[in-house]
């Protein structure tokens, strides 16, 4: 049984390579959900990142909510990471959004890809700039089935860190307390076509997570609003 790992807001010049080798030191792989900016000034890191065996998937272009786009607007980010990503011979078919927040047209715009839109389950909270200990504290309880880790391999918007040294720190130990569970860290799985959870507010339905409460109004999505300020993920 799996425990995903993931990292959003990378690539990263100084982070990912650490982020890479601290991942093939514990022998676990993960999924990167990148950012099209930095994949575009950063290739080699995502072709590292794929070389070693890992899963790279869609975070955005830019940085920027949903709910802060138009419709066209959000197609435009959301192709041109796509763009980019193709050029490097990656087809995403999972899409973590900035903050996980949805946009009234972010469904459309993701099947209309073939995209899965994809939730965490146990979040880090890396960005805040705690410490390795604290930050598995923060999951310890979270690691089940199914579970969906997030942290970061960048500095995105929002993060009250300047580095991402305590993500790298987390990995082994993070990894460990995950076998020492009896389950096993690696990517988020390939999804079925055509599967979909709903959303309750709190917890996802089923693993691996599909959000899809779709959203008519401005401002972050319910479950994250109180945070959705300052989260970088
Ligand atoms: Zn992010």
């Amino acid at each position: 049984m799996t425990v995903a790992l993931t990292f959003d807001d990378g690539p990263d010049p100084i982070w990912t390579p650490r982020v890479l080798a601290a991942l093939d030191a514990a022998g676990a792989r993960a999924t990167f959900f990148v950012m099209g900016s930095a994949a575009a000034a950063h290739p080699e890191l995502v072709r590292a990142t794929v070389a070693a065996g890992h899963d790279v998937q869609l975070h955005c272009y830019a940085h920027v909510r949903h709910t802060l786009l138009s419709g066209s607007e959000l197609e435009v980010d959301t192709d041109r990471a796509l763009a980019v990503l193709a050029g490097l011979g990656v087809t995403p078919s999972r899409w973590r959004t900035p903050w996980g927040v949805l946009g009234p047209r972010t469904e459309s715009v993701a099947a209309a890809r073939g995209l899965a839109l994809t939730h965490w389950t146990a979040d880090t909270e890396d960005w805040a700039g705690e410490r390795s200990t604290v930050l598995l504290a923060r999951v310890a309880d979270e690691l089940r089935p199914g579970a969906v880790v997030l942290a970061h391999d960048g500095v995105g918007p929002g993060a009250r860190r300047s580095g991402c040294a305590e993500t790298v720190a987390l990995i082994a130990p993070l990894v460990a307390a995950i076998r020492a569970a009896g389950l096993e860290p690696g990517a988020v799985p390939t999804m079925r076509a055509g599967v979909r959870s709903s959303y309750d507010g709190s917890k996802f339905e089923s693993p691996f997570e599909v959000r899809t409460v779709p959203r008519t109004g401005a401002g972050p999505s319910p479950p994250l609003a109180a945070a959705a300020g300052a989260r970088p993920c």
